[in-house]
C-alpha cells in the first residue's frame, strides 16, 4: 500500500515537472545518417587495370548430378558432405531475396531457397545449410578467404568479379531502377541529375548510377538507404528491381519509377579453383528449372515483378 502511495507520488511529480529543458530535441536538430554512411564522389575505380570485356552468362556444364548422400570422393561437394552442413552467404537486410523473418527468426527469400536446394543435392536435407550473413561489399572477400561454400545474394556475374570468384550459370535476371517517396516528380534515373541518391557500397548498382545523379552516398545495407529515404536525407535509391520491390513493399509512400536501365544477371558465387562445385550447382540450377521448383520459389516471393518470366536458360562454355 505505501509503494503505491509513493509511485503515485512520483509519477504526479514527473508530470507537473514536465522535460527538462536540456532534454527537448529542437525540431531542427540534424538527424543521424546510419553508421557507415559516406559521399561517393566518382565510381570507385577498380585495382588494376578495368577487367577487360568477357562473356559474364556461360559457366561450365553440369554433369549427371550424384545421388544426395554420396557425393564423389575427393569432391569440393565430398569435402561440404562430411562437415555436415553447406555455409552460404546471404542477405538479412533484403525483404523478398534474403531476410530474416521477424516472427521465426528465419532466414528466407528467393536467394535463401536457392542456397537450400544446393543442400538438398549434397544431403537431401534443405535444412543442412549454416547462412552467413554477408553485405554486398563482403560478398567477394568471403569467397575468397573460404568462409563459405557459395554466396547466393543478389550477385551480378561482372568480368571484373570473375578475376576473384567464380560463378554458376544465371539463375535470374534482374535489372537497375529507381525508388523514390510518392509524388517527388522524379520519374526514371535521368531525373537524378540535380538529386541526391543512396546505394549499397560493394554493388554494381553504386557503379551503374554515380555519375548519373547529383550526389551519390553509399551505405552498407539497402535498409540504411531506405532510412535515408524516409528521413528526407536522400532524394531517391538505386539498385536492382528485385531488392526495390522489397523496400517497396514495407514503406507504402515510396513507389518503383522509370524503366530497367541495366541488365543484372545473378549468379551463384563459389571460390575460385573449384570446377566440381561450379558444375554440380549448375546442375542443381538446371534440375530447379526443369522440375518446376525454381517456378515454385518466383511465385512464393516474387510475383509483386509481375507473372513469372521463363527462367534464364543455362549457357555453357565447356
Ligand atoms: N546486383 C547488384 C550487385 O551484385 C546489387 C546487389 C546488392 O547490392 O545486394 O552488386
Amino acid at each position: 500500500m505505501r509503494r503505491l502511495a509513493l509511485a503515485a507520488v512520483l509519477l504526479l511529480g514527473a508530470c507537473s515537472a514536465g522535460p527538462a529543458p536540456s532534454q527537448v530535441v529542437p525540431r531542427s536538430a540534424p538527424v543521424p545518417q546510419p553508421a557507415g554512411a559516406s559521399t561517393v564522389s566518382a565510381a570507385p575505380s577498380s585495382p588494376g587495370a578495368a577487367a577487360p570485356a568477357c562473356d559474364t552468362t556461360a559457366s561450365l556444364r553440369p554433369g549427371p548430378l550424384p545421388p544426395a548422400g554420396q557425393m564423389p570422393g575427393g569432391s569440393a561437394m565430398a569435402r561440404i558432405q562430411q562437415r555436415g552442413r553447406l555455409i552460404a552467404g546471404v542477405d538479412q537486410n533484403s525483404y523478398l531475396m534474403g531476410f530474416r523473418n521477424s516472427f521465426t527468426g528465419e532466414i528466407e527469400g528467393f536467394d535463401v531457397d536457392v542456397a537450400r536446394q544446393i543442400a538438398k543435392a549434397v544431403f537431401g536435407d534443405e535444412k543442412k545449410v549454416q547462412f552467413k550473413v554477408v553485405t554486398a561489399a563482403e560478398r567477394i572477400p568471403v569467397l575468397r578467404s573460404g568462409e563459405v561454400d557459395v554466396v547466393v545474394r543478389t550477385m551480378t556475374i561482372t568480368c571484373e568479379r570473375l578475376r576473384d570468384v567464380d560463378f554458376s550459370q544465371v539463375y535470374y535476371q534482374a535489372g537497375q531502377r529507381v525508388l523514390v517517396r510518392r509524388n517527388s516528380g522524379i520519374t526514371g534515373v535521368d531525373g537524378l541529375k540535380d538529386r541526391s541518391v543512396c546505394v549499397a557500397s560493394g554493388s554494381t548498382s553504386l557503379v551503374n548510377v554515380v555519375n548519373r545523379a547529383r550526389t551519390t552516398v553509399s551505405v552498407p545495407n539497402w535498409t540504411d538507404c531506405l532510412v535515408m529515404l524516409q528521413q528526407g536525407q536522400t532524394d531517391a535509391i538505386s539498385t536492382d528491381d528485385t531488392i526495390l520491390a522489397g523496400l517497396a513493399a514495407q514503406d507504402p509512400y515510396t513507389e518503383v519509377v522509370g524503366e530497367r536501365f541495366t541488365d543484372e544477371s545473378y549468379g551463384v558465387g563459389i571460390p575460385k579453383g573449384q570446377e566440381d562445385l561450379v558444375r554440380f550447382v549448375n546442375g542443381v540450377l538446371e534440375r530447379m528449372r526443369a522440375d518446376g521448383t525454381w517456378n515454385g520459389m518466383y511465385r512464393r516471393w516474387l510475383t509483386t515483378l509481375g507473372p513469372a518470366p521463363t527462367p534464364p536458360a543455362g549457357r555453357y562454355r565447356d
